[in-house]
């Protein structure tokens, strides 16, 4: 018996994911998200997500029918973590190497892991998610062979085979507004400029050619140095 296509979709309310989402709706018959809650950007977060899931059917009206249901798991204990275990010394260092202070170590193997338990019980083998090993070197768990470790050892830990796709791995940021105008055409690249969220600061005043965010944070910088070299090859 063939497996049901169905995938869930680690969906944050970023750009990134936001991308995979639709990326996802064009694949599978069926797809998921699953969302975590764990500090203090998560109101903008959760607010965005629920913006995004209500338009990106209407963006994208092929895929009508193939959004499911939205999950959120509580990781406040993340949140925790990232404010009571941080010495001094480490903040210093991590401000220096422009990560957040709220930064978690090898958060996407937690996130894979709880989304994969969920995904089981729901007979969900492909997972979705938007890491990029090509602009995030300081994020070692967002390495291609990190995901493709993890795959394998849930794969093991729960007897099935779980396929975890990644599909913005190795585009640059330019390159995944491009995949999000194949995807979507200006509509999407339009949903993603209004409603999604990326800034590490949790900013929205400001409302940039490239979307909403403080604009000086390195995911800021980041998002904008991709959209204007994106717009700069149109
Ligand atoms: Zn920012």
């Amino acid at each position: 018996m063939s497996r049901p296509s169905n995938a869930l979709v680690l969906f944050s309310g970023g750009q990134d994911s936001t991308t995979c989402l639709a990326w996802a709706l064009t694949r599978f018959a069926r797809v998921e998200t699953i969302g975590f809650d764990y500090g203090q950007r998560h109101s903008v977060e959760m607010t965005c997500r629920r913006r995004i899931r209500d338009k990106i059917v209407g963006v994208l009206p092929q895929t009508k029918d193939r959004l499911g249901e939205d999950h959120v798991l509580d990781l406040s204990v993340l949140g925790e973590m990232s404010e009571t275990a941080l010495t001094r010394d480490r903040e210093i260092e991590l401000g220096r190497s422009g990560l957040p202070s709220t930064f978690v170590p090898g958060r996407n193997i937690v996130f894979f892991t709880f989304a994969a338990a969920l995904a089981y019980r729901r007979q969900i083998f492909d997972l979705v998610g938007g890491m990029c090993e090509t602009d995030y070197s300081g994020y070692p768990d967002c390495r291609d062979e990190t995901i493709k470790s993890v795959a394998e050892t849930l794969s093991l830990g729960m007897d099935e085979r779980f396929h975890i796709h990644t599909p913005l791995m190795w585009l640059s940021k330019s390159e995944s507004w491009s995949l999000a105008y194949e995807l979507g055409g200006e509509a999407l690249i339009e949903l993603i400029v209004e409603e999604t969220h990326t800034c590490y600061l949790g900013e929205r005043g400001t409302r940039h050619v490239w979307g909403y965010g403080c604009g000086l944070c390195p995911a800021c910088d980041l998002r904008a140095k991709g959209y204007n070299v994106y717009t700069s090859t149109l």
